[in-house]
């Protein structure tokens, strides 16, 4: 759980997954790493959340995700708009 947020360097193949308009992303600082370790494996995240101690860190992930992170060994749940919620590890 943290209060800061840390900026992720994009690759220009990142950012156009990622329909990022900017070079980086803004993240959750202690969720950082595992999201530039998820976008390293190519997963097309739409938005995270440490969760700030009052719930548990998520990140939101496109439908063309979802095998390579059961294969990465989370759980996806399915939301109702086509995208699939996963718990991180958090820090
Ligand atoms: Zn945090």
């Amino acid at each position: 759980m943290c209060n800061k947020v840390q900026r992720i360097s994009l690759t220009e193949k990142q950012q156009i997954a990622l329909h990022q308009d900017m070079p980086y992303m803004v993240v959750d600082s202690c969720i950082a790493c595992e999201m530039i370790y998820l976008i390293s494996k190519g997963i097309r995240t739409l938005e995270c959340c440490c969760g700030h101690g009052k719930q548990l860190a998520y990140a939101l992930i496109m439908s063309e995700s979802h095998d390579a992170m059961i294969d990465l060994g989370y759980v996806p749940v399915k939301e109702a708009n086509g995208v699939y919620r996963v718990l991180l590890n958090g820090e």
